[in-house]
């Protein structure tokens, strides 16, 4: 049944070169970010919404998966802007029907989720895309480049940011896997994990866990690196004005500063890489390039780090939390 429609935010005109895709879950981040993505890339056509609220203006709704799937089998691409919760359902009827996958993160619940999804996507000949928009950051790749060959001494992640601007009211980071302050935790695990040329293996942590919560609201985490180096991250969601997202990496031959989550990169205080956001629209352009090539891109390693951190850190109980 087609659902009613709401804001116009997305241009429902197809464009004959673009290829139809359908974004499910028309919440937060697929307002502020998937809807805007999509509308700007000539790559891509709007074609259908799943959804059980809301929907786009001129573009065919639909309440549930099934239902779209079998309206529309012209669409070969499904983006999945939900939480990991309802989303592994979604994926695994999407690749069944053989469409691409494009998964919001974290990409599963947990990692037999992920291998699930990754045999699912194979089984069934289509692409499956894990996004890590902070990987798109501006400084990401270039810190990566920069590193290679570098001998690390230390790593230290400081993400700290209130829940409240960035998950108003959103209860599901509060429930068992909705994992609390490892959901922006994990974008910085994302990048962390793109600019080591090296594995890292998280040693220990703690937890703290608002009374009668599930999940962390403030976390910190050791890992150990291959060479020695001390590697530490520090995530808070209790931050109150400006916002932190940085990591620093210093190395025998310099210091470098990512800043603003990935999008500025200093080295030894110079600012060498910065630009405007730019992380969802690389997200599509990727996925363009996937779909085209026949290609799967499923990094599941933060979210490793994420689940060795729900094993191996103490937990504290800290003062209730209330929206
Ligand atoms: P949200 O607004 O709470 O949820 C997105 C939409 O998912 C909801 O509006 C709803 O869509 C659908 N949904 C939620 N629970 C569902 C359920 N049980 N069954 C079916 N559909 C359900 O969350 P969000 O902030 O957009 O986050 C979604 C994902 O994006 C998360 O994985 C998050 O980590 C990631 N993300 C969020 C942000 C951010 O700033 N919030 C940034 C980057 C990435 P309908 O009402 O349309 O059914």
């Amino acid at each position: 049944m087609a659902r009613p429609t709401a804001r116009p935010t997305a241009r429902p005109t197809a464009r004959p070169t673009a290829r139809p895709i359908a974004l499910a879950g028309i919440g937060k981040i697929a307002r502020d970010q998937h809807i805007p993505a999509i509308t700007a890339d000539p790559a891509w056509t709007l074609a259908a919404t799943v959804s059980r609220n809301a929907g786009v203006d001129g573009v065919p709704a639909h309440a549930g998966m099934a239902e779209m799937l079998a309206a529309h089998p012209d669409i070969g691409t499904v983006s999945l802007a939900l939480p990991a919760g309802p989303r592994f359902g979604y994926a695994m009827a999407a690749m069944a029907a053989g469409r691409h996958v494009m998964l919001e993160k974290p990409p599963a619940l947990g990692l037999a989720e992920c291998h699930a999804l990754e045999r699912s996507a194979r089984d069934a000949g289509v692409c499956l895309f894990a996004t890590w928009h902070s990987r798109m950051a501006h400084g990401v790749e270039a810190a990566r480049a920069r590193l290679s060959g570098q001998t690390i001494r230390k790593v230290q992640i400081t993400w700290a940011e209130d829940v409240r601007q960035w998950h108003p009211g959103q209860d599901w980071v509060w429930q068992a896997g909705g994992m609390g302050v490892m959901d922006p935790g994990i974008n910085a695990l994302s990048i962390l994990t793109r600019i080591l040329h090296q594995p890292l293996r998280l040693t220990g942590g703690r937890f703290d866990i608002p009374a009668g919560r599930q999940t962390p609201i403030a976390a910190e985490l050791t890992f150990a690196h291959p060479h020695g180096a001390s590697v530490a991250a520090s995530f808070d969601w209790r931050q109150q004005g400006a916002q932190t997202w940085e990591i620093t990496v210093e190395t025998t031959a310099e210091h470098l500063r990512l800043v603003d989550g990935g999008a500025r990169l200093m080295v030894d205080g110079q600012e060498t890489h910065a630009g405007p956001d730019r992380e969802y629209p690389g997200l599509y352009r990727r996925m363009s390039q996937l779909v085209s090539e026949g290609q799967s891109d499923a990094d599941f390693s933060p979210l490793v780090h994420v689940a060795d951190a729900f094993m191996l850190a103490e937990r504290r109980t800290v003062a209730p939390f209330d929206w």
